[in-house]
């Protein structure tokens, strides 16, 4: 496996795997890895060829929000892409990616101004953005997303149809911690208690399945009732929970395939999310 942090050096690469007549993978992340991670990249490998990219993007942070203290360790990170079969990790640093005068930015005007859009201004821009210029320099023909992260693979899809980006989007399921926590990076920023009041997200998940499952379609009983369990613990403070459709983010009043179950909460100071896409 190659480590590289030049956009020069990925495209050198990228050329000599196109000559070859070889497909390529894509998998960007902003580091930290975990199984949830792993499970994209394992994915990728159905391509010749996977690149992951591992890049804490400034862009895509607020002012109060977490970028400094993001949890970081590329050397760690860089062995489990190996042990995964990975081909190629690019890790750029920040003045890589935004050069001196930088003023070029990806911005949808649907989709991004609710849920995480409306907690976190100008996150979907960011997002966006990196997101383009990361295909721009990777030139992938299929790149790997969460559906932990529904609204960002729904803006992804979105903005690759409307700009004609030649990828393949494809959306990988939610893997969780043996006790039913989403994994994420974040989570290492909860203390033990916080951790144990955390599981409070993944119990509302599954009880919105259970109801789902008996037949319960209207969207503000679901809700509802995902409200009470989320507030009957003293730790969570609810950012949202929302019954939308799963590609374009609209409010929906009855659940039925395709409708996105999503919630993000605060355990203390942390922002987690995690949701149900009804099948
Ligand atoms: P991040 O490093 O948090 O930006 O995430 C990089 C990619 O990994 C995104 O497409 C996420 O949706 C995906 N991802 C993060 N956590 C999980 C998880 N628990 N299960 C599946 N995919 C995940």
């Amino acid at each position: 496996m190659e480590t590289v942090n030049t956009v020069a050096e990925v495209r050198n690469l990228v050329r000599q795997w196109r000559k070859e007549g070889k497909s390529i993978g894509f998998v960007p992340t902003m580091g930290y890895l975990h199984d949830g991670h792993g499970s994209l990249i394992t994915r990728a490998r159905e391509n010749d060829k996977v690149v992951v990219s591992i890049f804490v993007n400034p862009m895509q942070f607020g002012e109060n929000e977490d970028f400094s203290k993001y949890p970081r360790d590329l050397e760690r990170d860089c062995r489990f892409c190996e042990s995964l079969g990975a081909d190629l990790v690019f890790s750029p640093p920040p003045s890589e990616i935004y050069t001196p005068g930088f003023c070029s930015f990806v911005d949808l005007s649907a989709l991004t101004d609710r849920l995480c859009g409306k907690s976190r201004p100008g996150h979907f821009r960011g997002v966006c953005t990196v997101v383009t210029k990361l295909f721009n320099i990777v030139k992938p023909d299929r790149a790997y997303f969460g559906e932990k992260d529904a609204q960002q693979l729904a803006v992804i899809k979105r903005m690759v149809q409307d700009l004609n980006i030649d990828v393949e989007i494809i959306g990988c399921p939610i893997v969780r911690e043996p006790d039913g926590l989403a994994k994420s990076s974040r989570n290492t920023y909860l203390s033990s208690k916080e951790r144990k009041a955390a599981l409070v997200l993944s119990r509302a998940v599954r009880h919105a399945e259970a109801l789902v499952g008996d037949g319960i379609i209207d969207s503000d009983t679901v809700v509802s009732a995902l409200y009470d369990i989320i507030q009957s613990e003293p730790l969570a403070r609810i950012d949202y929970v929302k019954a939308v459709r799963c590609l374009t983010m609209e409010d929906t009043d009855k659940i039925e395939p395709q409708t996105l179950i999503a919630i993000a909460v605060y355990i203390g100071k942390t922002r987690l999310i995690d949701n149900l896409i009804v099948r």
